[in-house]
């Protein structure tokens, strides 16, 4: 669903990703971890087109990602069809993005019905039926100044589901919250993946990555340093640079 070859990006002197070849199967869950300064963050704007990569392909349920091919050519996307496409990638970031002037239920359904153009029935439905799976159900009428920030960052997740993405990406999703807050999203995230969603996610939650990925990257220094399914990652890392990491957070 995923396809990543080769990809590099530098910003001026920095190489934030330095050759990454990898691949997230439709439906799968794959956790990045790594190292502040890994290349976490630019991997995953590389795979919604947030960043453009100096070199290497994006794909994504076998489109280039921020391309047109056509008739053997390709040329870059322009703007409504880069809008387009992050429609169907969902991204949530660390910081929540709620426009604190409209309650949960109608920051849920504006994508829908002026993206998607669903019918406003329709795409209500579809929020409870979300707000629901996030545990919010009694929510829908409150607005964003009223939540927790565990609150809100669902209600971005069940936002994020609203646009039917292909492939859903988490960056850090629970770093911004207090501690007694992050299980809540983390359940809500697993909720989600449940629904078969691809999803990638960079985390610092081990047990997350190790109950609900099916494979485990690690990154270090702009490199997949090490990958397999969270078992064999945790329980048996091969590099002396994974241990080291591992040791240093577990
Ligand atoms: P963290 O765990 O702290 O979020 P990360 O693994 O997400 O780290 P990135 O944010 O992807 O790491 O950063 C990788 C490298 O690229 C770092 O050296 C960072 O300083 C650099 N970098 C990222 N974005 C930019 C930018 N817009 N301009 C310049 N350098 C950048
Ligand atoms: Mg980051």
């Amino acid at each position: 669903m995923i396809d990543i070859r080769d990809l590099k990006k530098t910003f001026g002197q920095v190489q934030a990703l330095k050759g990454l070849t990898m691949s997230v199967p439709r439906g799968e869950v794959v956790c990045l971890i790594g190292p502040s300064g890994s290349g976490k963050s630019t991997l995953l704007r590389c795979v919604n087109h947030l960043e453009q990569p100096s070199f290497g392909e994006v794909r994504v349920d076998g489109a280039p990602v921020g391309f047109v091919e056509a008739g053997g050519r390709k040329r870059a996307m322009n703007g409504r069809e880069l809008a387009a496409l992050r429609a169907r990638i969902g991204m949530v970031f660390q910081h929540f993005y709620l426009w604190p002037h409209l309650s949960v239920i109608e920051n849920i359904i504006a994508g829908p019905i002026s993206v998607l153009g669903q019918s406003k029935e329709e795409a209500v439905a579809e929020a409870h039926r979300l707000l629901d799976k996030v545990g919010l159900a009694a929510k829908a009428g409150a607005y964003p100044d009223h939540l927790s920030g565990g609150q809100r960052q669902r209600v971005a997740i069940a936002r994020a589901m609203a646009m039917r993405p292909k492939v859903m990406l988490f960056d850090e999703p629970t770093s911004a919250l207090d501690p007694e807050l992050v299980g809540e999203v983390l359940h809500a995230m697993k909720q989600i993946a449940a629904e078969g969603i691809t999803m990638m996610v960079a985390t610092h939650e081990m047990g997350f990555a190790r109950r609900v990925a099916q494979k485990v990257v690690f990154m270090a220094d702009g490199r997949d340093v090490e990958a397999a399914d969270p078992q064999t990652l945790f329980d048996t890392p091969k590099s002396e640079r994974l241990r080291h990491f591992l040791g240093q957070i577990l």
